[in-house]
């Protein structure tokens, strides 16, 4: 096999779950962020997973989603939608049986007039201005909003993951401000916030990237491993230079391996000269630059070739590598690429 074998380890998506779960009061509900198939990890054995854990509610960010993600799950559970009702979403909805959470007054009065009855949720914008109403578009409809009987009402920390910023707080108290005595079910907490103390936590939380073994979930189990199959290996004299724009030097003898994946497959290229690939738990330097295809490794203080190297794993998360390219482990999840040949480990599914 000359393309990379990407492990999804299900049992540990499953322990990350209760263990996000056991943050919050018994009373709080913990959903299950699935978008973007589950941060690149495939949404119908992920799903399925969660489900069996005891996920009720998972939320997608576009109606799309939501076909696969029904299909995964059957009829039970809740599929809730972050874009909201967008002009051409009404029949998904309404045959895949979503909650759109409404974003605007447009976004209202279409799910009003299209499927009224129908269930939906809020989202308000508390200050990251991305999505929600603004708190004097909210005062206006909020009347007409709470007459329709809204499922959920939401809004999203921009600096979760920095527990000691003061916006936290700030959007707290404005959500508190256009919530309290509403009496509906209420979320603010993804992964960061369920992180923060429980004043956070409201009726519904809704992690994604802890499920997934990333950060800021420092104590999550590792989810990702991916195994690159070396293509060859050869030895340079002191002075050779490897892959395009010479940019690594051997300063001595050294053992070079060519390693099938490259940015073409999520690898950043801002990883070159910086990443390491692991064999067994010996680190070896990912030297010159990440091509479309292929890596290449410093291997010189291996005994004999490997096989195949390490690049995700528990001795290197998708933060390590993220902080190789200056990016996020979230980009690194989402940007796993679509030649890795997929396997699922554990019983989760
Ligand atoms: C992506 C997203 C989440 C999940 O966030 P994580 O940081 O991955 O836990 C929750 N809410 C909204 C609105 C989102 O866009």
């Amino acid at each position: 096999m000359s393309t990379g074998r990407l492990t999804i380890d299900l049992d540990a998506i499953a322990a990350n779950w209760r263990a996000l779960d056991a943050l919050s009061a018994a009373t709080v509900e913990t959903a299950a962020t699935v978008k973007a198939d589950a941060y690149g990890l495939g949404i119908g054995p992920v799903a399925r997973t969660l489900a069996k854990a005891g996920a009720r509610s998972f939320f997608v960010a576009v109606a799309e989603e939501g076909a696969a993600l029904r299909q995964a799950l059957g009829p039970g559970p809740a599929i809730l939608v972050y874009s909201g009702h967008m002009p051409g979403d009404t029949d998904m909805i309404a045959d895949l049986g979503l909650i759109p959470m409404l974003n605007s007054i447009d976004q209202m009065t279409r799910q009003f007039e299209a499927l009224p009855g129908a269930p939906f949720g809020i989202q308000l914008d508390t200050g990251m201005n991305r999505l929600g109403m603004e708190p004097a578009e909210w005062a206006a409809v909020r009347d007409i909003a709470m007459r329709q009987g809204p499922q959920l009402i939401q809004s999203h920390l921009a600096c979760a993951d920095e527990p000691d910023h003061a916006m936290n707080r700030r959007q707290l108290d404005a959500f508190h401000g256009l919530t309290d005595g509403l009496g509906v079910p209420r979320s603010l907490a993804a992964t960061g916030g369920l992180l923060l103390d429980p004043g956070y936590h409201f009726e519904i939380t809704r992690p994604g990237i802890g499920l997934y073994g990333g950060l800021p979930f420092d104590k999550a189990a590792p989810v990702v491993r991916l195994a690159l199959p070396v293509v060859q290996t050869r030895e340079l004299e002191p002075g050779e230079t490897v892959g395009y724009g010479n940019t690594w030097q051997a300063e001595a003898p050294a053992r070079i391996a060519t390693v099938s994946a490259g940015y073409a497959d999520g690898l950043l290229r801002a990883m070159s000269n910086t990443a390491a690939l692991y064999s067994g738990d010996t680190a070896c330097p990912l030297v010159g630059r990440v091509s479309m295809d292929l890596i290449t490794v410093d291997i010189t203080h291996l005994e004999g070739a490997p096989k195949s190297l390490d690049i995700l794993s528990g001795l290197q998360t998708v933060d390590d590598v993220a902080a190789a390219a200056g990016t996020i482990g979230y980009e690194i999840l989402t940007s796993l690429g679509p030649r890795y040949h997929r396997r699922y480990s554990g019983t989760g599914a």
